[in-house]
């Protein structure tokens, strides 16, 4: 995903409405503020909620993209606000940390479907999947990196069952902060996997950013454990 910063847009007479703007060029990458050249509304859903297309000029690559909007009442304001939902062409994909491949394929798999699920509107899926990941890369990191033995991790009276989520993170983390990330990941995961919601306003963007500060964090945790360059004894 782009980055993007909420702020007001002013195109010709229509109203300033706050707005997920594009900090980011799905076409170069490049950071910065691309200019709002076109708006269309392609959808009215009443008199004030509707979908829109924004065009946006990105100064860094001299080219425009687009991206498709959905302009609601929020439950707790009275203004509109505008939530982008995809840009046109898509957002380039995160680069994983190559550690991840080779600590657990299976979560880099499901990290990148995770993350196309997402660019196709798929924010459900996205969520479940992006937990997914999580959940195995942890796991995975536990026994192969740090070294923990299996038997700890197994629910004792379900067979060769893991622990829940719940209780892995504690078990398998060595530190608050990746614990705390984790978390993040596994709450707001929840109310993406399962039928009762406990948070209305879980952010998809919020979970996916957790998910990847705690794979940096596992990273620097492992580029530490393999140093490129070592001393000689
Ligand atoms: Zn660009």
């Amino acid at each position: 995903m782009i980055k993007t910063a909420v702020s007001k847009f002013v195109l010709g007479t229509s109203t300033a409405y706050d707005t997920e703007l594009p900090r980011q060029c799905p076409i170069c990458s490049g950071f910065g503020a691309p200019t709002v050249t076109n708006k269309q509304n392609i959808q009215k859903r009443g008199i004030s909620e509707f979908m829109a297309i924004l065009e946006f000029y990105c100064h860094a690559c001299d080219t425009c993209f687009y991206g498709i909007y959905d302009f609601h009442l929020p439950t707790d304001k009275s203004a509109l606000f505008g939530r982008l939902l995809i840009t046109i062409p898509n957002a380039l994909n995160t680069p994983l940390p190559e550690f991840v491949q080779t600590v657990s394929p299976r979560a880099a798999k499901l990290y990148e479907g995770a993350e196309n699920a997402l660019s196709h509107g798929y924010e459900d899926l996205s969520g479940t999947g992006f937990r997914n990941a999580m959940e195995i890369l942890m796991v995975d990191y536990g026994l192969k990196v740090i070294g923990i033995e299996e038997s700890k991790l197994l629910n004792k009276q379900k067979g060769r069952k893991l622990k829940d989520l719940f209780h892995l993170i504690k078990e398998v983390l060595p530190t608050v902060q990746l614990q705390n990330s984790a978390d993040v990941v596994r709450i707001l995961g929840n109310d993406y996997t399962h039928y009762y919601v406990e948070y209305s306003d879980k952010d998809i963007k919020i979970l996916k950013r957790y998910l990847d500060i705690m794979i940096t964090m596992l990273e620097g945790d492992y580029m530490s454990r393999y140093p490129e360059y070592k001393r000689k004894e």
